[in-house]
């Protein structure tokens, strides 16, 4: 099966893994807000055995959210979110941000949307620029 990379930042922590996904989940729960410091997470899911960490497995630091099975693993030298393993050690879950090539995902979910913040709504109509505005 073809394989893509994916790594931090800083280039510290590398891995690789096939790039057959099932589904993208556009997370907009208050821990996926505070976590990202953003709208929402974007995690890929994928067997366990479909995924290699190539380098910096000694970088990565998790923090577990208490009492629920929401954790954050990242970079300590960039602070970019990498993959990490879900509660029962079945699947890998990896950031898409992370990864540096097309993906190849079957579907796009939005989940927890009643939780997005307002100012992520309606974001198909806020000036769009290609690049830095002048
Ligand atoms: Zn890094
Ligand atoms: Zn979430």
């Amino acid at each position: 099966m073809k394989k893509i990379k994916g790594n931090c930042l800083c280039g510290a922590v590398s891995f690789e893994v096939i790039n057959t996904f099932e589904k993208l989940f556009l997370c907009s729960c208050d821990q996926c807000r505070q976590i990202t410091g953003s709208a929402f997470a974007s995690n890929l899911f994928v067997d366990i055995n479909g995924f290699d960490w190539c380098g910096g497995v000694d970088k990565i630091v998790k923090y577990q959210v208490p009492e629920r099975d929401i954790s954050k693993s990242f970079c300590q030298v960039c602070g970019s979110g990498v993959p990490w393993i879900n509660g029962d050690a079945t699947k890998m879950i990896v950031p898409a941000g992370s990864l540096s090539a097309p993906v190849d995902v079957a579907e796009r979910v939005r989940i927890f949307t009643a939780e997005q913040p307002l100012w992520a709504s309606d974001l198909e109509q806020v000036c769009a620029h290609a690049a830095f505005p002048d």
